[in-house]
């Protein structure tokens, strides 16, 4: 196939990956390529075996085996990272790669849908690039993050697996409304849904224009004009409407959640994920573990805002105050043993910076470096359907694989430092020693 091979090797001029060993022949299927990894750590069990090698043919993982057993054959590609500890790509639950962190909110105004895709093609590569081989995008404009996800699929640009919301819902002046203007401009956002026929029409056009999920705004939120992060949006009723679709069509619901009541609604209503979660009290944590709600709590971004970030006045009060207890409620979840998986809000905080979410899980809430890791990986890929596919190295799985320098369950701040990255058997980068 000239046209896959043509655009392969663009991609990873592109990119600049070095190992050309790894490029695909013109029938990827029948060549192999031979991971040496000198740690392989297992997601799953924290075990770290040494000197593994994986067997990548097309997109695949074909086997996985200690190193002496699995002789290079004459065609075999070698990818030798011997001095490396090699895991799984991980995986953000929360991004918007069609956005950036500029909350100029004549900024805001003026993005085009044509612009988002823009964004979104530069981002994605950066995000590819830090080691994340899978996103959910949750709320971009026009579908751009549909075409986004579709040039990434047919190689046309570089990126991680995505699935992808479209426009959020959300209720009039709500979150997920823009609120910049007044009257007279009759600005309403594309997601903007109100009572049952309305919220049932917005998800069957979301899934119409190419939705994998839909993503909601069950509250309040930071990064939006004149609304209340605390107070709820959507009422139980509609949620449970916009639930029963999603479901009944096959996609999963994404709610953002900062208040309780609102965190409470959702999960009674059926969500999938309540994202960020800061003002989580014991009864939404009740609710949550009594019916499997995964909480993706976007932490790191508060971090980077407060000490780098520069919002507009009535953005920037909000993020004080959420900041203020956010981390206190959701160290609380956690322990009570919510299931977690990790999401950035990347957009809010430069995109590639992902892994930082994962050093505040562990020295800031004190989850173990294992269990930070499972949220970005098995977690995640249960959240996402994505199970039989990848968050894990194993046979049949996605060739979905990135290398360290030293074990992440030592210091989960090597993640930041991503040394090698393979997506479905290409590599995109590597600068392994
Ligand atoms: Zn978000």
């Amino acid at each position: 196939m000239f046209k896959r091979k043509t655009l392969v090797t663009a991609l990873l001029l592109v990119v600049g990956a070095t190992a050309l060993s790894a490029q695909p022949a013109a029938h990827p299927s029948a060549k192999r390529t031979l991971v040496r990894a000198g740690h392989l750590l297992d997601v799953k069990t924290g075990k770290l075996l040494d000197n593994e090698t994986i067997v990548v043919v097309g997109e695949n993982i074909q086997s996985i085996a200690p190193s002496a057993s699995v002789a290079q054959q004459p065609g075999d590609a070698v990818i030798d990272l011997k001095g490396m500890t090699v895991l799984p790509g991980l995986i953000d639950v929360h991004t918007h790669l069609t956005g950036d962190p500029d909350f100029d909110p004549y900024r805001e105004l003026t993005t085009t849908d044509a612009k988002e895709a823009i964004t979104g093609v530069a981002n994605a590569r950066t995000t590819l690039l830090a080691g994340i081989t899978s996103v959910r995008n949750v709320g971009a404009g026009g579908y751009s993050d549909v075409d986004l996800r579709d040039a990434i699929n047919a190689g046309q640009v570089p990126g991680p697996r995505m699935q992808v919301s479209g426009p959020p819902l959300g209720i009039t002046g709500g979150h997920c409304d823009e609120n910049l203007l007044p009257l007279k401009y009759h600005v309403v956002g594309e997601g903007v849904a109100d009572g049952i026929a309305a919220v049932q029409q917005k998800v069957r056009q979301n899934i119409k224009y190419g939705a994998d999920l839909i993503k909601i705004c069950a509250t309040g939120g930071v990064l939006s004009k004149g609304d209340d992060p605390q107070a709820s949006q959507y009422t139980l009723e509609e949620m449970r409407a916009i639930v029963a679709d999603a479901h009944r069509l096959g996609r999963k619901v994404a709610a953002h959640s900062h208040g309780s009541q609102g965190i409470l609604w959702a999960s009674e209503a059926g969500v999938d994920s309540i994202e960020h979660g800061s003002y989580i009290n014991d009864e939404a944590i009740a609710e949550m573990k009594k019916n499997g709600t995964y909480l993706v709590p976007t932490l790191y971004l508060e971090d980077w805002q407060i000490e780098k970030g520069s919002l507009p006045p009535f953005y920037h009060q909000k993020m004080v105050d959420v900041s203020a207890v956010a981390k206190t409620n959701i160290k609380r979840a956690m322990q009570a043993g919510v299931k977690i998986a990790m999401g950035t809000d990347a957009a809010v905080y430069p995109h590639g910076l992902n892994a930082h979410e994962l050093d505040v899980y562990v020295n800031q809430l004190g989850m173990t470096p294992l269990a930070a890791l499972q949220t970005a990986t098995i977690n995640a890929v249960d959240l996402m359907g994505w199970t039989a596919k990848t968050g894990a190295l194993e046979p049949g799985k996605w060739a979905d694989i990135i290398a360290v320098e030293k074990s992440p369950l030592e210091d989960v701040r090597i993640l930041q430092d991503v040394k090698f990255v393979m997506k479905g058997g290409v590599v995109y980068r590597n600068e392994s020693k």
